[in-house]
């Protein structure tokens, strides 16, 4: 979940007029808190007339009107008057720029657009936005040839789905509008028999991330892998036979190894500089001392990073199995892996440490920006809100996505996904996305009542909820 890619727009050569004026002296001047409620107020005004806003200076005025929209959006997030200001320019962005986007020719143009408008109607809150998505997840099937016993695949039992090519059509729909696509699945994505055909449909400004368990990886995957994708993970979360085997159930550790370096062998001979390529690993009591051997393993083989995250516990049954448990020697084995990932020149990612502080605190509150700019289509005829599907709407073949997106069950979710505890849908009151907890917390590794709940709800019919 979250995006790895969207950078905020650039911002373009500021010309002439009153845009001259935001220049380097005038940003400075910014830091003032006051003289930015100021700046962003006659912004407000001037939006407000859009007499003087013909397309071409609105497009060309945008990267500067994001970066003043979103000018210390975080360090300033609980200034009341800031944030007043902030809406109310937002809102004003919104009215000028909303109904024009479907009118923008380029589609280079229309994207860059969509995306100010994304962030800037996610933060107002609205449920009915112009924006369309910006990134999206496409599931090409929920089948998986593992069960690994921290994954859904090992605790849960349902009818496995292939996705058929008329999603691969609905897909091709979204493109233009998005700059990020995740093709990873409840399953393993390369099962599916479309799953070339899907690579080749992908359009050249897209970038592509995946996540896979890396044991279908043959010459003809790796080819496709390093032609398409720009950030490939493998699932690896272990250096040894006898970790892996625990880890996934089955003796696949050197065949996964193998696999990993002929998509080394193929990114170097395709010559792209892509795809990325990460180590995932999900930290377990049962694996934890292999994380250093990971990230040896990494820069043997020529991976660029190891990213780890904690084992979320989503049913009773992994319950033991969390390092919430051994914190302390978590933050010792975290804090010997940062030490050596650096001498590798290996980059590793890992939540912060899980610390005791981290249980004092009470205030989660964190706004979740999802159902403004994600969509997912999924294999089993659904588009669901984030990729954890915190709501799930019916999307049978020849269902407008778009309908959907503006449709009353959407827009339902956009009204309750941000309210606090109780009030938001049962998903999102634990998800790490949506919440700040942190890693010292029991509530950052245990989910189990909120997936209970959450398995009780339909799937729901997004013009009728
Ligand atoms: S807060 Fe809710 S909508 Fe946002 S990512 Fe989490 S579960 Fe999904």
């Amino acid at each position: 979940m979250g995006t790895i890619f969207h950078q905020p727009t650039p911002v373009e050569d500021d010309g002439q007029g009153f845009f001259s004026e935001i220049k380097g002296k005038f940003w400075r001047s910014l830091e003032s808190h006051d003289r930015f409620i100021r700046s962003l107020g006659m912004a407000t005004q001037l939006l407000r007339q859009p007499w003087i806003w013909p397309d071409r200076r609105l497009l060309r005025r945008m990267g500067t009107l994001e970066r003043l929209g979103r000018w210390k959006i975080q360090e300033w997030k609980d200034d009341v008057s800031v944030r007043a200001a902030r809406l109310d320019f937002f809102s004003a962005f919104r009215d000028l720029a909303g109904p024009r986007l479907k009118q923008i020719p380029d589609w280079s143009d229309r994207r860059r657009l969509n995306a100010i408008l994304a962030t800037f109607e996610s933060h107002l809150g609205v449920p009915d936005p112009f924006c369309r998505p910006t990134r999206a997840r496409l599931e090409l099937t929920d089948a998986c040839n593992l069960r690994c016993p921290m994954c859904p695949q090992g605790f849960w039992d349902w009818k496995r789905t292939y996705a058929e090519e008329w999603l691969l059509d609905r897909a091709a729909e979204l493109y233009p509008w998005i700059y990020e696509i995740d093709l990873t699945s409840l399953g393993e994505t390369m099962l599916s028999p479309h799953f070339n055909q899907c690579l080749e449909r992908l359009e050249p400004h897209l970038q592509v991330q995946f996540i896979t368990n890396g044991l279908l990886v043959n010459d003809k995957n790796a080819l496709l892998l390093a032609k398409h994708i720009t950030e490939l993970h493998v699932s690896i979360d272990a250096a040894k036979t006898e970790t892996y085997q625990k880890m996934r159930e089955v003796e696949s550790f050197p065949k996964v190894v193998e696999n990993s370096k002929r998509i080394v062998r193929f990114k170097e001979e395709l010559g792209r500089g892509l795809p990325y390529l990460v180590f995932n690993f999900t930290i377990t009591q049962k694996n934890l001392e292999d994380l250093p051997d990971v990230i040896r393993l990494a820069a043997d083989i020529g991976f660029d990073r190891v990213h780890a995250n904690f084992l979320s516990v989503w049913v009773p049954s992994l319950n033991q199995d969390s390092v919430y448990w051994i914190r302390e020697r978590a933050c010792e084995v975290l804090d010997y892996c940062d030490g050596l990932a650096q001498e590798l020149g290996v980059t590793f990612l890992h939540p912060p440490k899980p610390v005791p502080e981290h249980e004092e605190e009470s205030d989660f509150h964190r706004f979740c920006a999802e159902a403004w700019e994600f969509i997912h289509l999924r294999a089993e005829d659904k588009i669901t809100v984030c990729c954890v599907g915190a709501e799930e709407y019916h999307a049978p073949q020849g269902a407008d996505w778009e309908a959907i997106w503006d449709g009353p069950a959407y827009q339902n979710f956009r009204k309750r996904v941000n309210l606090p505890d109780e009030q938001a849908p049962p998903l999102c009151r634990s998800c790490l996305f949506g919440r700040d907890v942190k890693p010292g917390h029991p509530r950052y590794h245990f989910h189990e009542q909120a997936v209970a709940e959450h398995i009780q709800a339909k799937v729901i019919d997004p013009f009728n909820p």
